[in-house]
This record gives C-alpha cells, structure tokens and sequence, in this order.
C-alpha cells in the first residue's frame, strides 16, 4: 500500500469509529431521556417531551396567575402588606401601603426602608426583624400630623420578608379624647365628693352626740359606704388615664410590704366594720422587704382588700397575709365572697372586665381596679393571680421580688 492509500484508509477507519462511538453516545442518551420522561422502548418520545414543555408552561402560567390573583387580593385588604427582599428593598406593595406612606402607586418597590417610611424608627424595627426573625412597633410617618402606623415585620421561610402596616391614627386620637375625657372627668368629680365625704364624717359624728333612731344612723353608715366606693371609682378613672398617658411612673425604694399591708388594713378597717365585714391582718412582725413604690404597692392592697370586702356577705371576714417566700414576698387577701367562675379567672385581670354585671348590681364598680393592680405588680417585676371556687370565696394574691440586701 502506498502511503497516500494508507492514509485515506486510516482517515476513513477513524471517522467510522467516531461515527459508530458517537451513535452509540446518542442511543444512550436518548435512552436515558426514555428512562427520565418513563417513556418505553416504543413509546412516542417526542410527544412525552411536548408534554413535559406544555406542562412547564402551564405551571409558568399558573403561577403568574396566582401572584396576579394574590397582587388583586392585596390590594383590596384595608392593611397596609410589604414584601421585601433580604437587604430589605421593597419588592411588592399593595395599595393600602402606597396610600399609608403617601406614595403614588408603583413606587414603593425597589426602595429602601429609610427611603419608603423616611423615618429612623420603621428603619429600626426592619433592621431588628432581619436579626430577629420578627419585630413590631409603632412610628409616626410624614411630621406630627402625619400617620401613626403599627408596624409589624417577619421574615418569610420563603426568604425575605413580610411586613403588615396598620393605621391606628384615628384609635389612637379617640383613645386620647377619651382618655383626656375621663381625666377632666374624674378631675371634675373629685372636689364635690370630698366634700360629700367631709359631710358623711360630720354627720356620723353628730349623730354620736344626739340619740339618733338606729334608721337613721344606719342610712349615714350606708351613704358613707357608697361615698367610698364613689372615691375609689375616681381614683381607678384617673390611675387608668394616668397609665394611658404613660405617666404613671413608678418610684422604687426598699420598702417594708408587711408594714404597706398593715397600713392598708387600718385604712379600711373602718369601712370594713360599716359593711358589716370583719378585716384581719396576719402579717410577721419581721420586715418583708422589697424594692418598691409604697404608694402604689398600698393602692394594689386597697383594691384588693376594698373588693374583698365589697363581695363579702355581712358577718363574715377577710384576711390579708403577707409572707416571704423563696426570692419573693406574698401578700394574699382571702374573702367569703361568691367567688369567681374559672371560666372567669385569667380575665378579670383585663381592663372593664366584670364577672356577671346582674350578681354585682349595687356592688358597682368601674371593672378597672384589678387591671389597675396588675399594671403597677407587673411593673414591679411581680405577678398576680387569684384561686377561687365560685361559692367558696376567693383569695387573691401577689407576689414582689424580694430585696436584694447581700
Ligand atoms: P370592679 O370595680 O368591678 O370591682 P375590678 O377590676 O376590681 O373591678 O374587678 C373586676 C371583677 O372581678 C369584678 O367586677 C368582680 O366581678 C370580680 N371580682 C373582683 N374581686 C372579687 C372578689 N373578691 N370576689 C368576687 N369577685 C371579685
């Protein structure tokens, strides 16, 4: 063979191999593609291929739909909805959170948080969720007269995050009016019943020099009953206004609560006596101490004992106890009285809550007294609770960390 010929042998051998390898490549592809799309050796390969494309396409197309439908679904709902992406630019905004931030529609994506709410604490709450998982708070956006938002952030397992804004700027200027409303109220009532007050003590005392028929007397002892439940109403309207206008601050100082129960006691011991209710003290002569503010600690006895009393049948007793316990001190005030239903227990606690307004007619009060204790226990760092059987009485008690003196 002359070299030309060889050559042309040798091309021709090498593209057959190429030729043959590559077939051999395809045919297994293609039977892999088989094996992937479940198509057998003589199933239609082509058309389980336009089906899978088809299908891609349809679920592209759904999808587009359900984000259309879920965009349409944002828009109508009255609450401000942001998505974000995790450098916590805008990525969709329903309507309600262009009108809140005062955005023409379609702005608000592609913004930063400073950039959408202009203002450093929206910024904070953003920056807190990306570190927390969740955060929330409130902020005024757009100046003084502008919008009061809740702003309440999460982020999503989708990734980024969801965040919701509520307008409150209408609640909370009505809450102001009312709040403000219940103040000049309360300011306005207290000065004509002091001197009811003043006139009740005069009168009991007259009463004392002449031979009064006992009707008599027991009518005094009645208005002078009822005057002191229109005292302590006033006092518990203007304590809600003063913690809703956060003014109600608390002065801590080491204080004796054995001596602040003692003290209540003899405060009400006299109209106890006028109900007809016997109020017994069995505090240990030793000091209770805890870091408090007397003033407010013996308001939270003054409730409990004066409601202790109120739901007391006549004859009976209420006790007040104050003990140390572990890294706390206990005060408990036991009565006689109806009782509260379980069902009622945990919501007592909560502001204008009574337990059933036709049982406590003539017991009147203003359902703020026990929100009123828990606000100023809890802000000591303590708790309150109660334990009643409805019929048997109920004892009330709370706890105050003890001092530390060590
Ligand atoms: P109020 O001004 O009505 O006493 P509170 O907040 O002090 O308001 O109490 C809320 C409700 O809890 C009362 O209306 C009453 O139904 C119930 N309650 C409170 N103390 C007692 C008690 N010692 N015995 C029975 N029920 C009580």
């Amino acid at each position: 063979m002359t070299l030309p010929v060889f050559v042309f042998v040798a091309a021709l051998v090498v593209a057959i191999g190429i030729s043959v390898a590559l077939a051999i490549g395809r045919g297994a592809a293609l039977a892999n593609l088989r094996e992937i799309l479940g198509v057998g050796a003589e199933g239609d390969l082509e058309a389980a291929a336009r089906a899978v494309v088809d299908g891609r396409t349809a679920a592209a197309w759904q999808a587009q739909q359900r984000a259309a439908d879920l965009a349409n679904l944002a828009d109508l709902i009255a609450v401000g909805i942001l998505r974000l992406d995790e450098e916590l630019r805008v990525v969709l905004a329903n309507h309600a959170a262009h009108a809140f931030l005062e955005r023409a529609p379609g702005e608000l994506p592609g913004l930063s948080p400073m950039e959408a709410f202009a203002d450093h604490e929206a910024e904070a709450i953003l920056l807190s969720a990306r570190e927390r998982l969740a955060a929330s708070g409130e902020v005024l956006v757009g100046g003084p007269d502008g919008r009061r938002l809740v702003v309440r952030a999460r982020r999503s397992p989708a990734g980024g995050f969801w965040v919701v804004l509520e307008d409150v700027t209408e609640l909370r200027r009505l809450q102001r009016i009312r709040s403000e409303f219940i103040d000049n109220l309360s300011h306005e009532l207290r000065t004509p019943l002091a001197n009811v007050r003043l006139l009740t003590e005069a009168l009991t005392r007259d009463l004392e020099a002449f031979d009064a028929p006992d009707r008599v007397r027991d009518r005094v002892a009645k208005l002078d009953v009822e005057s002191g439940h229109l005292v302590q109403m006033v006092n518990e309207l203007l304590d809600l206004s003063r913690i809703e206008s956060g003014a109600s601050q608390l002065y801590l100082d080491v204080v004796d609560l054995g001596e602040v129960a003692r003290a209540a006691a003899d405060r009400l011991r006299l109209f106890a006596e006028r109900q007809g209710v016997r109020l017994e003290s069995d505090v240990p002569e030793q000091p209770l101490l805890v870091k408090g503010d007397a003033e407010r600690l013996g308001q939270v006895l003054a409730n409990l004992v004066h409601n202790a009393v109120k739901f007391s049948p006549t004859g009976q007793s209420v006790v007040i106890r104050a003990e140390r316990g572990a890294d706390e001190v206990v005060v408990t005030v036991a009565d006689h009285g109806p009782g509260v239903p379980r069902a009622d227990q945990a919501r007592i606690f909560e502001r204008f809550y009574k337990v059933d307004r036709a049982r406590v007619r003539g017991q009147g009060g203003t359902g703020l007294g026990l929100a009123i204790a828990r606000n100023i226990v809890e802000g000591h760092g303590g708790r309150i609770w109660v334990q009643s059987e409805e019929g048997s009485g109920s004892t009330f008690s709370f706890a105050i960390p003890a001092a530390d003196f060590a």
